[in-house]
């Protein structure tokens, strides 16, 4: 095993390869709040790169509804009871400084071997029963009553900041981890993460089936097609990233999942890798950099694995936190704070999502007049009608939208029609 720096643990660990980091890095930040569990992203995906034979149950998109659904079923479960029980009651963070905490815990690389009869030996992981693959989006839409009970509704209604009635939609894709799980345990070197974009492949020639990466991927995103006994995953569109698609004109253009978010609740970004120390370089100008490392509002998904995913979620605000602390680490209340009474500079930010299909590398704000005033914990909450503009990889605008969405009225000749 090599030593690494891992940011988001706050502390260097364990990984079977040595360091090494791409130039750019794909990632992207998923607003919990605003998704509206319709699964036009998931259908995206199927119909764009899973829909052939052996690939029926592939859902490299999904969303599922938590805390009860999973794809695969309990997989967030079942591996944090797998570490737990490599490390009883260790699994914790700690103070590090002043905003950044570290993790005191076993990632699943650390605690690989350490559990008698499961994993194995560079990471710690399961495969799941084929049962558990079969229901993409088990528990829809079921609410986590009160007094832990499933489908109880609390009688006394809902009131932020948690309700006690409560469920919320998990967007996921492969996190094109940092230190992916599914590299680390493949034993053909078949998977491997490229250094363009960072982008993580199952090079489908030299995969044999073995399904090491099933099993290790603690997101389990990798699956396996009994057509052709290889596993396949997320390829993050990469012709799209790659400016190939047709319509983008050369130019960077997201993900299909992302593209087709009806909720706009999705943000992707090609972000810049220092080559040392494998954080982010510092870029004031790109909206992820501001919603990541400035507001901190967007947080890695179980960071406490150890992949370093590239995926980054804004919490859902109404829901009791120690069940957001486990999943999202312990910069789940300042993220919650900085989203409910958001910077002026995040408020136009917001709205810069799903405006455009291509990727937004760089923002500006033009100021605009104060429109509204109001309190939010006590304190005042100012909106101003900025005007937030976005620029491509080549520094063209692509677009430009107001922090007040303008009101379109349809003349009285198109009232009835479609
Ligand atoms: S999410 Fe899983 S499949 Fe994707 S890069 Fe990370 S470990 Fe590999
Ligand atoms: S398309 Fe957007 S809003 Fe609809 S389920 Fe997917 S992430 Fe949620």
């Amino acid at each position: 095993m090599a030593t690494v720096r891992n940011w988001q643990l706050g502390r260097d660990m364990e990984y079977p390869y040595e360091e090494h980091h791409p130039a750019r890095q794909f990632a992207f930040v998923f607003n919990t709040n605003r998704c509206i569990g319709c699964q036009t992203c998931t259908m995206a995906c199927k119909s764009t790169w899973s829909l052939s034979r052996g690939q029926e149950f592939m859902w490299w998109n999904n969303v599922e509804t938590k805390p009860y659904g999973g794809y695969p079923h309990n997989w967030d479960l079942k591996t944090l009871a797998l570490v737990e029980e490599a490390n009883p009651g260790g699994q914790r963070w700690s103070e590090n400084g002043e905003d950044q905490k570290k993790f005191e815990g076993q990632t699943i690389f650390e605690a690989a071997g350490k559990v008698a009869g499961q994993g194995q030996e560079r990471v710690l992981g399961y495969l799941p029963t084929d049962d558990e693959w079969r229901y993409p989006n088990i528990y829809e839409d079921t609410a986590k009553g009160p007094k832990g009970r499933r489908d109880a509704i609390d009688g006394e209604g809902a009131t932020l900041p948690e309700h006690k009635t409560w469920f919320f939609y998990l967007q996921r894709i492969c996190n094109h981890c940092s230190y992916p799980a599914c590299v680390a345990a493949c034993p053909r070197n078949a998977i491997y993460k490229r250094p363009e974009d960072g982008i993580v492949l199952i090079d489908q020639k030299r995969c044999r089936g073995y399904r090491k990466c099933v099993e290790a991927c603690p997101y389990k995103k990798p699956m396996y097609r009994s057509t052709t006994r290889t596993s396949e995953k997320c390829i993050g569109c990469y012709p799209r990233v790659e400016g190939k698609d047709p319509l983008s004109g050369g130019q960077p253009m997201e993900t299909r999942c992302m593209s087709a978010c009806v909720g706009k609740i999705r943000m992707q970004g090609l972000v810049d890798i220092d080559a040392n120390t494998g954080d982010w370089k510092e870029d004031q100008e790109s909206p992820l950099y501001h919603l990541v490392k400035n507001e901190k509002i967007a947080l890695p998904l179980y960071p406490q694995f150890g992949t370093e995913p590239n995926g980054y979620y804004i919490p859902p605000r109404w829901v009791p936190r120690p069940y957001l602390h486990q999943m999202f680490g312990p910069g789940v209340d300042a993220a919650i704070d900085n989203y409910v009474r958001p910077s002026r500079k995040t408020m136009a930010i917001l709205q810069l999502f799903r405006v455009t299909q291509q990727i937004i590398f760089k923002y500006k704000i033009e100021e605009g007049p104060k429109i509204f005033e109001t309190e939010v914990n006590g304190e005042t909450l100012e909106i101003f009608d900025d005007t937030v503009i976005g620029f491509d990889e080549d520094g063209n605008e692509i677009t430009r939208v107001t922090v007040e969405e303008p009101f379109h009225i349809r003349e009285g000749i198109y009232a009835n029609s479609i």
